[in-house]
């Protein structure tokens, strides 16, 4: 039942999720839809083919457990060329079905009732899910809006980790936040995973998608970390090609081995043909991530320009594809906060995004500091984009943040 409790909507119900809601919403209104976060447009052809190629070719039968050689041999490539960090790709990676799976095989594996799992606020949705299946205890380290970005609320972490914790579960670039954690961030969540003797379980998925040369920093990487860091990431984000599926997690072997154990019964394995594809992706598709990188960054320049000219306080990404988003300026008796007023935008004015309280436990400090804020994604191609910045002109403010 406290499972099943905290799998359950925002009201307790299992009915469809906000992301679901404002996405029905968005299509019932004929919204540009800025709210739910994948790619509008499929990532490139090559890769595609690539996958075509060895649907051709007979890969069609069950890969092995651990994925294809040649991926997890690309994994293990990919992490030496990018981050030094060196693998056996025989024990120390495992392919997945998506980051999703990785994440959740790794809380059912190293997390159960009586642990506490630490995550930062606002979280993705899957991180509270996977923690709640595991039955263990989840509690949070809130992200604060600052001009810089958001920042990591050190205080709040000593207070957070302590003997109970199992597990800290890092983001980063962060979703729904856009904030790439600071080394000098990391090094403090090291320094409490130290202190409290827990695995780091690192969700990396948007590690190619920084701007404003934001470093991304894996947190395998940080002086005594290796050993105890499983790192989780995915060919979706950073190919456009999130309906494929493909993800990886990687550390020391025994802690692969205990998530290996669960994936087993989970989905033993999964999408052969596109095994293949991403294995070639990511020894040969450099150049790709930079286009894709160089797209986006256009993208947030045109969306944030368009939310602060009209009114809204945005904090600058620096990384994935979010801008968060004060609407207070636009809150009224009848739209009081962010959830009201992400209800209210599509049929207003035909845009749709996301309430942050949805990335946030009910009544925490982080849900009241954030009530009125918004999330909206530039992942979307030009037209769609231009459309919803058109229409975002249209918005007049109401009051004023410091007086709101
Ligand atoms: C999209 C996303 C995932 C899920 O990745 P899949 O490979 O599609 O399962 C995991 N974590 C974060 C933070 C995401 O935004």
């Amino acid at each position: 039942m406290a499972a099943a409790a905290g799998l359950a909507g925002e009201d307790g119900s299992t009915r469809p999720t906000i992301f679901a809601e404002m996405s029905a919403l968005a299509a019932a209104t004929g919204a540009a839809n800025l709210g739910q976060g994948f790619p509008d447009e499929d990532g490139p052809e090559w890769i595609r083919e690539a996958a075509v190629d060895a649907l051709r070719s007979g890969e069609n039968q069950y890969p092995p457990r651990r994925g294809s050689a040649a991926l997890r041999a690309a994994i293990a490539g990919h992490q030496l060329r990018n981050y030094g960090i060196s693998l056996d790709p025989e024990t120390e990676v495992l392919v997945t079905v998506g980051a999703t799976e990785a994440l959740t095989a790794a809380l059912l594996a190293l997390a159960g009732p009586g642990d506490e799992v630490v995550t930062l606020e606002p979280f993705y949705d899957s991180h509270a899910a996977a923690i709640a299946m595991a039955g263990a205890t989840h509690v949070t380290v809130p992200l604060v809006p600052a001009d810089g970005g958001f920042a990591l609320d050190r205080a709040a972490l000593d207070a957070a980790v302590g003997p109970a914790t199992r597990l800290i579960l890092v983001n980063t670039p962060h979703n729904p936040t856009g904030a790439v954690l600071a080394r000098d961030e990391l090094a403090s969540i090291a320094a409490a995973a130290a202190r409290a003797d827990a695995i780091v379980v690192t969700d990396e998925v948007y590690e190619h998608l920084t701007f404003d040369g934001a470093e991304h920093v894996p947190f395998a990487t940080l002086p005594g970390m290796r050993d105890r860091t499983i790192t989780i990431s995915s060919s979706g984000k950073t190919f456009s090609l999130t309906g494929w599926k493909i993800g990886w997690a990687s550390g020391p072997a025994h802690l692969i081995e205990a998530i290996t154990a669960i994936k087993q019964f989970l989905t033993y394995s999964g999408g052969a043909p596109f095994q293949s594809a991403i294995a070639r992706a990511l020894t040969e598709g450099d150049d790709d991530i930079v286009a894709l990188k160089n797209t986006l960054n256009r993208r947030r320049e045109l969306l944030l320009d368009s939310l602060t000219r009209v009114g809204f306080r945005t904090v600058r990404p620096q990384g994935t594809y979010f801008v968060c988003a004060d609407a207070t300026p636009f809150l009224t008796a009848g739209v009081p906060d962010g959830a009201a007023f992400a209800r209210w935008l599509p049929g207003e004015i035909g845009v749709a995004c996301v309430p942050l309280a949805a990335f946030c436990r009910e009544g925490s400090e982080s849900a009241g500091r954030l009530r009125n804020w918004v999330r909206f994604t530039f992942v979307k191609d030009d037209a769609t984009l231009a459309t919803a910045i058109e229409r975002l002109a249209a918005l007049r403010p109401t009051r004023a943040i410091d007086g709101g």
